[in-house]
């Protein structure tokens, strides 16, 4: 593609976006499968180790297949804003997740966040993080005067780390907001947009600094290959610094996952489009349904958050939970019912996914620590795929029913 061409839709930048004309004019870009790279003399290696001469070196350090996955995600990101970012792409979300801290806090720092994010962050924050000094403070980021207050108070918070629509009751935190009050304080800012999408959402346009997903969800689209990004605005920051805290850690992503990817950016705008107006619908259809005694999907304007949800999303997202009013038991058996809809945790593919935290997930999570986070015993999480809605809803309707 020309590069002056100016692409004004998202789905023109997600096909085409990072894409370049490839030397031996392979269509696609090609699987690099090489882990390092060749000088025609011993000068131009001197020139590339110095920066002088742009070229690859060693795949852990970077691979012409991978930089067309961080560009096109860059550039969705930041679609029809004026904003330069740079993307990292990685192993997996985490691999993102674990460059952001590593590379941005040190010990003594402190951490800001909130009860809902993935387990994997949260056992990180918990777990890891705090044996190098770098602790966190969890609140409630809904309550805005309180957040300010917190962060006045304790000098050490050096990272807002935000996830928004958040598992598993689909809370979202209004990231305009939040990030006024994180820069009054001279805080990072970071959101896992992984649930979400570009597409849905794009939190630069409020300022954040860091954008994380696993990519291994809706960008992907198919679920074919873990991966992961860090996206961040700070150029100088990210060519430097964080450049190498993820070549140091080792968490590079590799060239066949990373152009499976690739293709199934191509279609995200599409497949949002569906797995929004599917999950709608299957949320009408089970806030009337008399086994439900809950339905959590941000779209719905009895949600909590549904404020904040569309005030910063194009839609409300494929993800939504529900709880069945016969706890564990009729959880169990409402999954054990289902005939096309899949039995499994993870989100983002086209079919449609559901899992029983209860019994699966969180089985050895205490039942008080587990209803804290929103967990009852009857709850369903629900990625909502792509199939024709009918379907969806009429495997629900018989394994609520029967
Ligand atoms: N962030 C969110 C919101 C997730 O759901 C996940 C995984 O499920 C991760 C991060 C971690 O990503 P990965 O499994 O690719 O390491």
């Amino acid at each position: 593609m020309d590069k002056d061409f100016p692409l004004t839709g998202f789905s023109s930048a997600a096909v085409h976006a990072g894409h370049e004309t490839d030397p031996r004019y392979a269509h696609l870009v090609p699987i690099y499968a090489s882990s390092t790279y060749v000088y025609d003399t011993a000068e131009q290696g001197m020139r590339r180790f110095s920066g002088e001469e742009p070229g690859y070196i060693y795949s852990r350090w970077g691979n012409p297949t991978i930089t067309e996955a961080e560009e096109k995600i860059a550039a969705l990101e930041v679609f029809a804003l004026d904003i330069e970012v740079k993307g990292i792409l990685h192993a997996s979300g985490m691999a993102a997740i674990a460059s952001l801290m590593l590379g941005t806090l040190k010990p003594g720092d402190k951490i800001i966040t909130h009860y809902s994010l993935y387990g994997g962050t949260e056992e990180l924050i918990h777990k890891v993080l705090p044996d190098l000094g770098i602790t966190a403070v969890i609140t409630d980021l809904r309550k805005l005067d309180e957040v300010d207050d917190i962060i006045k108070k304790d000098g050490a918070i050096k990272m807002m780390y935000l996830e928004t629509p958040a598992n598993p009751t689909m809370q979202c935190v209004d990231l305009e907001e939040l990030s006024v009050i994180a820069k009054r304080h001279q805080l990072l800012v970071a959101c896992d947009n992984t649930f979400a999408t570009p597409y849905l959402q794009q939190p630069f346009k409020y300022d954040i600094d860091f954008i994380i997903h696993s990519t291994t969800k809706f960008l992907n689209g198919h679920g074919t290959a873990i991966g992961g990004i860090l996206l961040g605005r700070d150029i100088e920051l990210m060519n430097n610094k964080m450049t190498k805290t993820h070549r140091l850690l080792g968490g590079n992503a590799n060239p066949f996952d990373t152009f499976l990817l690739i293709n199934g950016i191509k279609t995200l705008e599409l497949r949002m489009e569906r797995h929004c107006h599917n999950a709608t619908e299957v949320a009408d259809y089970l806030v009337q349904y008399q086994q439900v005694s809950k339905v959590n999907y941000a779209g719905l304007s009895s949600h909590p958050d549904h404020y904040t949800a569309m005030k910063q999303m194009r839609h409300a997202g494929a993800m939504l939970s529900f709880e069945l009013k016969g706890g564990l038991q009729a959880g169990i058996d409402f999954m054990n019912k289902l005939k096309m809809c899949v039995r499994t945790v993870s989100l983002g593919t086209c079919d449609t996914l559901l899992s029983h935290p209860a019994s699966m997930t969180h089985y050895g999570v205490p039942k008080e620590q587990r209803e804290q986070y929103g967990i009852s015993d009857g709850l369903i999480r629900m990625n909502v795929g792509i199939e024709n809605v009918q379907d969806i809803i009429a495997d629900l309707d018989q394994a609520l029913i029967s």
